[in-house]
């Protein structure tokens, strides 16, 4: 084996949103120890959206932020390890298959990517610093967010057409800004908006620039081929251009799609035998924390069965696995006082 080798794992998940963390949750729950690689500022994409309020067992909004942080622990508590570190590269030609970081390289049974996607912005001035206060990138996410108020949607493909019509639901007044005169999008979902009486479609515009400091108050559009141009005043953006599945480190070892997503069966199997994908990289219909995590579980079952049947797979590690059996400390003077942290040392292997 190669001396560059530093770890030997049973399972890696790349990426640690809530594919890659709920993934994990269930590998470790399964008898593997899987480490995740949630590069250095993990969280995924949940992290910059203020609040959902659409992820089940939450009544009240919960932060993006503070969800992703809860999976986290979540996941510690069964003693899945958390590294801050990217891959760069993989290596998927072998039994075995190496992941590449900027700390060494790590060799392991099974892999799971869970490496997300990134919304295409505009590039306009002030895009980044007016996110979450009324600039978007997924109206099922925050529509709620703007009842009764006049939005705009930028883009014409499926995305923007279907979240126009779930926006129509929401706000008073949805404007349609395309750069083109032409939908890109279904037929079907244009004959809907176009149907929609607060759907207004204005074809050939651009946005030019965006207008508010800590909110955003307006945008200024143009038409691309009068040059006109003028203030459109909403209270929110939605920029739905598209997508961009997070594969760089995969350089041609998997197969994508055109859009490059990652391609997967109906068990979250991509073309390698051994290697799972969940979560937004594979996933170009619907992008929601729900479904990601959902599919992260998909995903760490069938990894597990592909370890367990596999011959010669590298041992679990020795994992701290929190204690919730929990016998209430009996000298405990409250009631409902937090549960004991045994904080057992358990050897988990399949053979
Ligand atoms: P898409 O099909 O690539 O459409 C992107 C749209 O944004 C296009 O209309 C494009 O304009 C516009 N655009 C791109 N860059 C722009 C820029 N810089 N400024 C202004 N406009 C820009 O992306 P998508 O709508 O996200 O769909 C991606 C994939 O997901 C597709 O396969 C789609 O079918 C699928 N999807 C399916 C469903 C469904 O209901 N089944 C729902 C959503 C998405 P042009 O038209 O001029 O290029």
């Amino acid at each position: 084996m190669s001396e560059k080798i530093r770890q030997q794992e049973n399972l890696i998940i790349i990426g640690g949103g809530p594919g890659g963390l709920s993934a994990s949750i269930y590998a470790a729950r399964n008898g593997v120890a899987p480490l995740v690689l949630n590069g250095p500022e993990p969280g995924g994409q949940i992290t910059t959206t203020s609040e959902l309020e659409n992820y089940p067992g939450f009544p009240e909004p919960i932060g993006g932020f503070e969800l992703s942080q809860k999976m986290s622990e979540q996941a510690e508590n069964f003693g899945v390890r958390l590294e801050y570190e990217s891959a760069e590269e993989v290596d998927f030609s072998g039994d075995k298959f190496i992941v590449k970081t900027e700390m060494g390289e790590y060799i392991a049974d099974s892999i799971i990517i869970a490496t997300g996607s990134e919304p295409k912005t505009l590039g306009l001035t002030k895009e980044d610093s007016l996110r979450g206060n009324g600039v978007s990138y997924c109206a099922t996410c925050d529509a709620a967010f703007f009842k009764n108020k006049e939005v705009a949607i930028v883009g014409g493909g499926d995305t923007a057409l279907w979240e126009a019509t779930f926006l129509s639901k929401f706000a008073s007044k949805v404007y349609i800004l395309h750069r083109r005169d032409k939908f890109r999008g279904a037929k079907i979902l244009g004959d809907r908006v176009k149907a929609k009486e607060n759907i207004e479609i204005l074809w050939d515009t651009e946005v030019k620039s965006l207008k508010g400091e800590k909110k955003l108050e307006g945008i200024q559009i143009f038409n691309n081929k009068s040059g006109e141009e003028r203030l459109l005043k909403v209270d929110g953006m939605f920029v739905a251009i598209g997508h961009q599945p997070r594969t760089e480190c995969l350089m041609g070892q998997i197969e994508l799609d055109d859009y490059g997503y990652i391609v997967t069966d109906k068990k979250q199997h991509t073309n390698i035998p051994g290697v799972f994908a969940c979560g937004d990289v594979q996933d170009p219909d619907y992008r929601q924390v729900v479904v990601a995590a959902g599919s992260g579980a998909k995903a760490a079952i069938e990894a597990s069965e592909y370890i367990e049947e596999k011959e010669n797979s590298f041992p679990a590690k020795e994992v701290k696995i929190k204690d919730f059996t929990g016998k209430k400390n009996e000298d405990s003077p409250e009631d409902g006082a937090e549960k004991e942290e045994a904080g057992l040392s358990l050897s988990l292997n399949l053979d």
